[in-house]
């Protein structure tokens, strides 16, 4: 099963509780982290899991709803990030599909 066809994730990602943590998350990183590490300011655009969820870990709330896990990203790092290996990444933190433009 491919992360395309697992509904149960992008749901997740929906919930109440993701919504929360990703908000407190931005709240405490509203920059993104790695652009802020070269001295540029840029408004974090989503909320990354370092571990990548998978069809594996998604049911792992220790994973998906730790905030040691999450690092706030502008979208051009969160694009290099899960482009650079030409991963199949299909919903980013919001549960909207990304495209690979
Ligand atoms: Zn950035
Ligand atoms: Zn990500």
């Amino acid at each position: 099963m491919t992360y395309r066809d697992n509904p149960e994730i992008a749901k997740k990602y929906k919930s109440k509780r993701w919504q929360k943590l990703r908000h407190q998350k931005i709240l405490l990183n509203p920059f993104c982290e790695r652009c802020l590490k070269k001295g540029i300011y840029n408004s974090a655009y989503i909320v990354h899991h370092k571990d990548y969820i998978t069809d594996k870990n998604f049911e792992d709330d220790d994973v998906f709803f730790n905030m040691n896990n999450l690092e706030s990203l502008c979208k051009d790092c969160h694009n290099k990030e899960h482009f650079a290996e030409k991963d199949e990444y299909i919903f980013d933190e919001n549960g909207d599909l990304i495209k690979n433009e």
